[in-house]
């Protein structure tokens, strides 16, 4: 691919407007020597002001999504994108969430610009293991773990029953609960089933994948390690 396509997909602007980062010199290779707009080199050899560009396509990232934020490029109030860098809203595949987290759910998100990785990921084959807490409104009755369990559960509006999950006590209002779907606010709408109600909200886990100390409104790149990790 030409440099200058290949800048303009990860966002540093229109083709015209990468087109004059090549006539100011400001594109080399890593040994110093300038590049041009028509080159074709590798993307870990090129550099922009002298620093490395950003992730080629293909790339996955773990973001700890704050309480407040939408996982939408368009919504009017904050966005999960507001807390990337800014040229990632503007990617070439673009870079969107796998799955979602409601404005006010906090905790583990996973981001990609991999198609592939995202069906991957959300489908409903792989079963990927969601990992919850919730912090409820009223004590827990102490049949939710096998309601929950039983592969039996109706939402309302929904035709299929929820697979089983696996909910953990931790307190009289505290729970954590264990999904291999993503329907809906679905963790919400189960304890709206069983009488309760969700004050908060947080994923911790998706896979054995952690956020590891990660702090809240911060993201960082996953390796290969990390992916293998979700499944
Ligand atoms: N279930 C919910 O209700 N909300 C989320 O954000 C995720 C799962």
């Amino acid at each position: 691919m030409k440099l200058v396509r290949l800048l303009a997909n990860l966002g540093y602007g229109s083709r015209r407007e990468v087109a004059w980062l090549f006539r100011e010199g400001r594109v080399t290779d890593v040994d110093g020597e300038v590049l041009y707009a028509d080159d074709r080199v590798p993307h870990e050899r090129v550099l922009l002001d002298g620093e490395p560009l950003d992730p080629a396509p293909g790339m996955a990232l773990v973001l700890h999504k704050p309480v407040g934020y939408t996982c939408s490029t368009k919504d009017p109030a904050r966005v999960i994108y507001d807390l990337l860098p800014p040229r990632f809203r503007l990617r070439n595949p673009v870079l969107s969430s796998v799955g979602r987290l409601d404005r006010e759910t906090s905790g583990l998100l996973l981001m990609t610009d991999d198609g592939q990785l995202l069906h991957r990921i959300i489908s409903p084959k792989a079963a990927v293991a969601k990992t919850y807490e919730a912090i409820l409104a009223e004590d827990l009755r102490g049949d939710e773990a096998a309601v929950f369990a039983s592969g039996e559960l109706m939402l309302e509006g929904e035709k299929t029953p929820l697979a089983p999950a696996m909910l953990e006590v931790l307190a009289p209002r505290r729970a954590r609960l264990v999904l291999t779907e993503g329907r809906y606010h679905q963790v919400r709408r189960m304890f709206a089933a069983v009488g309760n109600h969700v004050e908060a909200l947080h994923r911790s886990r998706v896979g054995q994948l952690v956020l590891d100390g990660l702090p809240e409104g911060e993201w960082r790149l996953l390796g290969e390690g990390d992916l293998a990790r979700v499944f």
